[in-house]
């Protein structure tokens, strides 16, 4: 470890602090994080902290989260600039406006959406509970939100269902092009591919597993496979190279850095357990008690 992550590592120990930390944040944070995970993953987690301060390296809708199910700790966005642009592809009048003209809907939220979103919609899922959650929603009309790659990937498992999507995207997973993958299949023709269902669903065909981030290194470590193709952001690639050395790991596509997960630094994570940056998450309580509801039902219907 650096000086600077041991003297984190010191300050959150002194100040009852725990840090958690998406896949998607660099190898040198997910080392000092307490918990390292998908979306899912830190939900549930939030629930159980026993500390004072949560120190969040993610996106700012992911720290929201944690302080929805958290609300009577201190929660800080390590880099206060931190966001994901999707979750802005989709907004509370959107939804009024869906409501209106759609009235026999259930609305599906992913929950990379703002709070504001999440206040409006039915449920929210993660990439690995979207499948389970769906399944269980009795009405057979479903708009799904804002990502419309993992609601077609869903879409097409449950037929079942008339689903409407929303053509939102994530600017980093919906850039990989085939060509990349036919390029990496070539050049590694052994190798497993691996990928997010983020990603277009000509990429999700061409994959020997598409799921989430928790699902992709699962498969990653558990595989019989030395060689693996990694579909998703640069985060979990750089975990899986620090921690299973004797399999080799290979980046589907260059676009595959999430600008935004990449902004927190170590500096940002040690000047927010020192109270010296970040930013404190604060929600209505107006707002936190709409939006909650949603989250709740995503973790009552994932158990
Ligand atoms: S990887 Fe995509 S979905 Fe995830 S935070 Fe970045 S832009 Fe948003």
């Amino acid at each position: 470890m650096t000086n600077l992550q041991k003297e984190i590592m010191n300050i959150k120990k002194d100040k009852n602090i725990k840090i958690l930390a998406h896949n998607y944040q660099t190898y040198d944070i997910q080392q000092i994080a307490d918990y390292v995970g998908d979306s899912f993953y830190l939900s549930k987690i939030s629930q159980e902290l026993d500390c004072d301060t949560v120190v969040f390296c993610g996106v700012n809708f992911m720290a929201e989260t944690t302080k929805m199910l958290s609300p009577d700790k201190k929660v800080i966005l390590a880099n206060e600039e931190a966001y994901c642009p999707m979750a802005r592809m989709i907004s509370p009048d959107d939804i009024i406006k869906f409501r209106e003209e759609n009235p026999d809907y259930t609305i599906v939220s992913y929950v990379n959406s703002t709070t504001e979103t999440k206040a409006y919609v039915d449920v929210c899922v993660t990439s690995s509970t979207a499948l389970k959650i769906m399944n269980q929603i009795e009405n057979k009309n479903i708009l799904f939100v804002p990502d419309e790659n993992l609601g077609n990937y869903i879409a097409k498992k449950i037929p079942n269902k008339n689903i409407k999507l929303w053509e939102g995207y994530c600017n980093v997973h919906d850039r990989v092009t085939t060509e990349e993958v036919y390029d990496l299949r070539e050049k590694h023709p052994n190798a497993l591919l691996l990928v997010h269902p983020e990603c277009r669903e000509e990429i999700v065909n061409l994959a020997d597993f598409a799921g989430s981030t928790s699902e992709i290194i699962k498969q990653a470590k558990e595989s019989s496979n030395d060689e693996i193709i990694i579909g998703t952001e640069v985060g979990v690639l750089d975990y899986l190279e620090a921690t299973v050395p004797n399999k080799k790991f290979y980046l589907l596509s260059k676009h595959l850095v999430c600008p935004n997960m990449k902004k927190t630094k170590l500096e940002d994570v040690y000047k927010a357990v020192s109270c010296e940056g970040g930013r404190e998450v604060v929600i209505e309580e107006e707002l936190m008690n709409k939006a909650i509801k949603s989250i709740n039902e995503m973790i009552r219907l994932a158990e």
